[in-house]
């Protein structure tokens, strides 16, 4: 490992994965909004930190662009799951900031799951994505010459709201 890297890594593996956060509900991305080949699906477990420090991995099915490596997730639901695991467990967390930071690998993830490991050993099994991103998507239509078309605005959380 080298500590010295300007970006601060968490997982210990190599990043894996870029992400691209989605937070329009209505799209459903089954072709890659980067290059366009048809997406497949892809079901692993993200590592999401929530603040302060509440630190989880969710079996999640994203959208995979095999092409350019990328997953995509979908904001709305990440959060409603967020949402439901965590009104039982910590109810004031929900609305906090959090940060998808990249993949659990899959078998430590389902040995995590029947005794959970040290924050420490976890990383072992963790990539932080090479990338992240949320997407926003210009306004559809015609514009004059010159002009660049308005971003539209995604629709606020619903369900990872203060209360
Ligand atoms: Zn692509």
């Amino acid at each position: 490992m080298n500590k010295k890297s300007a970006q601060k890594r968490f997982g210990h593996l190599p990043p894996k994965y870029k992400f691209s956060l989605n937070p329009y509900p209505e799209m459903r991305f089954t072709s890659c909004s980067h290059c366009g080949a048809k997406t497949g699906q892809r079901k692993l477990p993200l590592l999401i930190h929530v603040d302060p420090q509440h630190l989880i991995a969710l079996n999640y099915t994203c959208r995979y662009c095999s092409r350019c490596n990328m997953l995509f997730g979908h904001k709305h639901e990440i959060e409603y799951i967020l949402a439901e695991m965590f009104k039982r467990a910590d109810p004031g967390v929900v609305g906090n900031r959090y940060f998808i930071i990249g993949t659990v690998e899959k078998k430590a993830w389902r040995e995590g799951m029947q005794a959970p490991k040290q924050l420490e050993d976890a990383l072992d099994f963790i990539s932080d994505f090479k990338s992240f991103e949320e997407i926003r998507m210009t306004m559809g239509g015609w514009f004059k010459e010159g002009i660049t078309p308005p971003v539209m605005e995604p629709p606020k959380s619903t369900d990872w709201v203060k209360r």
